[in-house]
């Protein structure tokens, strides 16, 4: 598959020490025939190529990576970059109910994924609804309901003899008065996009106006499935994908190059007939997947610890030159936030005496207050707080809805916190040099 071909191309580069022109522009070549032959889009995989050559190429040097790792990162970059980088989320409407339309070709996976976006959204306190619109497909209003009952959600039906604009219509009056706050549509497919059944979506959207319309794909199909993608965005208008049986033998074309053509995300993934089967779509941890995880995990981690080290030194510095301000003051309580109770941080340091911390512990509040005291301060006060006198600070109480008391107890938190930084910069130092070992 596609991993194991871009695999053999980075254990090429890996091979060699510094990389030639040549050997990237070879490497690039073989990336180009393994995405053509996952069925990647040849444009997409065009751009694609050409981008990787170019930051390849003049890329900025990463000490702490080799040249082959440096590719492969850059590789992984763009990967994430092509199937949209963030995490997409449904968009729920202003007022309930929120409508999302399930629209796409027949076999995609409509009506399962619709019973599966129902179950999840349950679990996330929402209440949906399914509805059945396919009044053309034998046994598909019957399927429906077996969907929803395994899920425990209700659908609404209105049979097969009512044209699917009005079932919608009476499935959102009665979404309204029986308080459901969500509305699943299950749409009509064919086997091949044809007018009528485009006419059909239309009317839909223009009379519900749904606030998601996902279009349902089946990864298998690959290039299809994005040309499907494309003329359901022309002549529909989509909020997004839903890319089914990702758990089947599918060579990652369309993943690839759904995104790029359309502009629209891939919002979740299927995997499997089970209705637990469904995931938010992380195009990281896809393009993560894609090259291999062990791979990318570790380039990650050591970027990661390059940035740390980075930071490390450079925070070393400015407490070495006096330069330490409230500005990283704030930076640094941030980021003991995320790392828990200072208390306990602290006992992870070796050579640090912790108990001298003990019952220190910062909290969401004590943060607030924090913040607003130092967004009190003029850009000169949080550099240089010597020049904080009383009547600066009773300024600064009175603009963050502080005390001087308050103030005055920041302030000396601050230099504190100054000489434990100092101290923490130090006993890293001792741990490089081996005195420390942990
Ligand atoms: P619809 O015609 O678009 O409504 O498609 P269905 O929901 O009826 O699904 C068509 C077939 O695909 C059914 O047999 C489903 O069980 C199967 N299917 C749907 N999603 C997935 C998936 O993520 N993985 C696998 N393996 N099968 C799926
Ligand atoms: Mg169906």
């Amino acid at each position: 598959g596609l991993s194991g071909k871009l695999q053999e191309v980075f254990k090429k580069l890996k091979g060699k020490g510094k990389l030639s022109e040549k050997d990237v522009k070879e490497a690039m070549r073989e990336v180009k025939i393994a995405l053509l032959e996952a069925d990647v889009n040849f444009k997409v995989v065009k751009d694609f190529v050409n981008k990787v050559t170019e930051k390849s190429l003049g890329q900025e040097v990463l000490e702490s990576l080799t040249p082959a790792q440096q590719v492969i990162k850059i590789v992984n970059d763009e990967l994430t970059n092509l199937m949209g980088s963030i995490q997409s989320k449904i968009n729920y409407g202003s007022k309930p109910p929120t409508i999302i339309m399930m629209v796409g070709l027949q076999g995609s996976g409509k009506t399962t994924t619709s019973g599966k976006l129902a179950n999840m959204l349950k679990t996330q306190g929402k209440n949906p609804l399914l509805v059945a619109c396919d009044i053309y497909r034998p046994a598909a209003i019957k399927q429906l309901q077996v969907v929803g009952s395994k899920v425990n959600v209700p659908v609404f039906s209105m049979g097969d003899k009512t044209n699917p604009v009005d079932i919608a219509k009476g499935a959102l009056d009665y979404a309204v008065s029986n308080n459901f706050n969500v509305m699943i549509i299950d749409t009509a497919g064919r086997l091949h996009i044809d007018e009528e059944l485009m006419d059909e979506l239309v009317n839909i959207k223009l009379s519900l106006k749904p606030h998601e319309i996902l279009l349902v794909v089946d990864s298998m199909t690959g290039q299809d499935a994005v040309n499907v993608a494309e003329v359901f965005n022309n002549k529909l208008g989509i909020d997004g994908v839903i890319l089914t049986k990702l758990d089947g033998d599918t060579r990652g074309g369309a993943a690839l190059s759904i995104r790029a053509v359309t502009q629209k995300p891939i919002k979740f993934v299927a995997m499997g007939e089970k209705l637990s089967d469904i995931e938010p779509f992380h195009p990281d941890r896809m393009a993560s997947r894609i090259l291999g995880m062990g791979d990318v995990l570790s380039l990650i981690e050591k970027v990661q610890t390059q940035i740390d080290e980075k930071k490390a030194a450079e925070l070393e510095k400015k407490l070495l030159s006096q330069q330490f301000s409230f500005d990283d003051f704030l930076d640094q309580l941030q980021g003991i936030k995320k790392m828990g109770p200072i208390e306990e941080l602290f006992s992870m340091i070796p050579g640090l005496n912790a108990s001298k911390f003990k019952g220190m512990s910062i909290s969401d509040k004590d943060i607030k207050r924090i913040e607003a005291i130092i967004q009190s301060m003029t850009k000169e006060e949080r550099q240089n707080p010597i020049i904080i006198n009383g009547s600066r600070k009773k300024r600064i109480a009175a603009g963050s809805g502080t005390s001087i008391q308050q103030v005055n107890s920041l302030l000396k938190q601050f230099e504190q916190t100054k000489k434990m930084v100092k101290q923490f910069a130090d006993a890293g130092k001792d741990m490089k040099k081996g005195k420390i070992r942990m």
